[in-house]
């Protein structure tokens, strides 16, 4: 069974509102990191926040591990499904803390395995004071690639399952943006992962791409065959 199993998804924000996801169909197997693309109010986000379980089905279901996702109690689902939304938090505080935000009293060790993973453990262990370092709002001193590494650390240290990652690249400057999208493909390799994104832009390593609009699935396929239907 895929990990990650979405039959017929419907999401609204109110009753006379339209339908944000309209039937929504999508599988993530084990492993696999799936891209969803497409644009401005699409869906995306609404898809995102149904998979993180801040939002219940309106119609349709989702399955996680062979369990439906509203039968994960609201404690439990966290070391299941994690993200990284696109705009992630950074305390003025340590590497340290920040990090520990997602598993208060986390040893260095698992810290350190967390940040190897996200592929930011060189550059934090070239910083003289590596996880003492003091980081200020919003990651100052940090680039945007760090930042988004440093919040996939943390999602990685709360031990999901399934990890959705929201624009990663968003509010980044078009330089940065492939070599940030290849980082976190490679970090991200091992997990089901979703990846958010406007574009097909990077995503020829992605196993399988959705294309949506309007709230449905318009097209279904590798980089290779969305190319060629361009
Ligand atoms: P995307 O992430 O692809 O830009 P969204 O999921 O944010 O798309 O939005 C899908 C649709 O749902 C849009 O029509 C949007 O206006 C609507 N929508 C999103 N969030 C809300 C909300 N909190 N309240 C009402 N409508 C919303
Ligand atoms: P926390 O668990 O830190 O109290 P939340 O419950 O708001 O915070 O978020 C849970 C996790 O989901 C966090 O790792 C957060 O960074 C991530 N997250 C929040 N919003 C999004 C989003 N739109 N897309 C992806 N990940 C998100």
């Amino acid at each position: 069974d895929p990990t990650v199993l979405i039959r017929d998804l419907r999401v609204r924000y109110g009753p006379r509102e339209p339908w944000a996801l309209d039937g929504v169909d999508l599988e993530i197997p084990a492993g696999w990191t799936v891209a969803v693309v497409g644009p401005s109010g699409a869906g995306k986000s609404t898809l995102a926040s149904v998979l993180l379980r801040f939002r219940d089905p309106d119609g349709g279901s989702v399955s996680i591990g062979g369990a439906d996702i509203t039968s994960y109690p609201a404690d439990e689902v966290r070391a299941v499904v994690s993200g990284v939304p696109q705009d992630p938090h950074v305390f003025a505080s340590t590497l340290r803390e920040n990090l520990r935000l997602a598993r208060p009293g986390a040893p260095d060790g698992e810290l350190w395995a967390a940040l190897r993973r996200a592929r930011l453990a060189d550059e934090v262990a070239a910083m003289p004071k590596g996880l003492d370092t003091l980081v200020g709002t919003h990651g100052l001193g940090l680039s945007g690639g760090m930042v988004q590494r440093l919040a996939l650390a943390r999602a990685v240290l709360a031990a999901p399952r399934v990890l959705v990652l929201d624009e990663p690249t968003a509010h980044l400057d078009p330089d940065a943006r492939d070599a940030v999208v290849a980082d976190l493909l490679d970090a991200v390799e091992d997990y089901s992962t979703l990846l958010i994104t406007h574009d097909l832009t990077g995503l020829e390593r992605v196993d399988r791409i959705y294309v949506v609009r309007e709230g449905r699935v318009l097209q279904e396929g590798t980089h290779a065959e969305l190319a060629e239907a361009d």
